[in-house]
């Protein structure tokens, strides 16, 4: 597999997320909100950075199926999120692709009270986006290729990959 992030490129960058989440949430209640299951391991690496009070939270969304690599309908389960009421928001995710997920989470954090929701994405696909939705911060920009790696899956595997690849187009078309 052609590697993308090496581990190292993504700690690094990590380092420096952590750097700018940090200033504007001193002081505020702050719920980091991890949407599942991609964005697992990059939850569990930004907040041992993170050196300010927090709770960890999380949420599930789907809307890849099986094997597909294109997106289908948007499924959220949100049993296991955490009251949110009075806090502030970051809304962490693995990858932004067309916006649809994000988009949904945001209105839907709101509505549980979030005072603010501001956004966290590893990974922003180029040219991709449909769905209008301000992203506050961005690990890498990446082409439009499928990846897999450090959470991020294909029909349920590679999630343990430390580093971010580009599956190989003969394993899905
Ligand atoms: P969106 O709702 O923005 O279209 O899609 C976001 C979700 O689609 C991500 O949370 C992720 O689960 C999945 N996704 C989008 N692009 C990729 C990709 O290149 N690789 C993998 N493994 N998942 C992706
Ligand atoms: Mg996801």
């Amino acid at each position: 597999m052609r590697v993308l992030l090496s581990e190292q490129q993504i700690q690094n960058r990590i380092a420096e997320l952590a750097d700018a989440i940090e200033p504007g949430y001193r002081d505020l209640p702050f719920t980091i909100v991890g949407v599942l299951t991609g964005s697992l391991i990059f939850v569990a690496d930004l907040v041992r950075r993170l050196e300010v009070p927090l709770r960890i939270a999380l949420i599930q969304a789907s809307s890849y199926r099986g094997k597909a690599t294109s997106a289908g309908e948007l499924h959220i389960a949100s049993e296991i999120l955490a009251d949110v009421r009075g806090r502030h928001v970051l809304l962490l995710d693995d990858i932004l692709d067309t916006g649809q997920t994000l988009k949904h989470l945001v209105q839907h954090l709101i509505g549980q009270g979030a005072l603010s929701v501001k956004i966290c994405v590893l990974l922003r696909k180029q040219g991709k986006q449909v769905h209008a939705v301000d992203i506050d911060f961005v690990g890498f920009e990446i082409p439009d290729e499928f990846v897999v790696g450090y959470g991020l899956d294909f029909n349920d595997e590679y999630r343990n990959l430390p580093y971010i690849g580009v599956l190989p187009k003969e394993m899905y078309e």
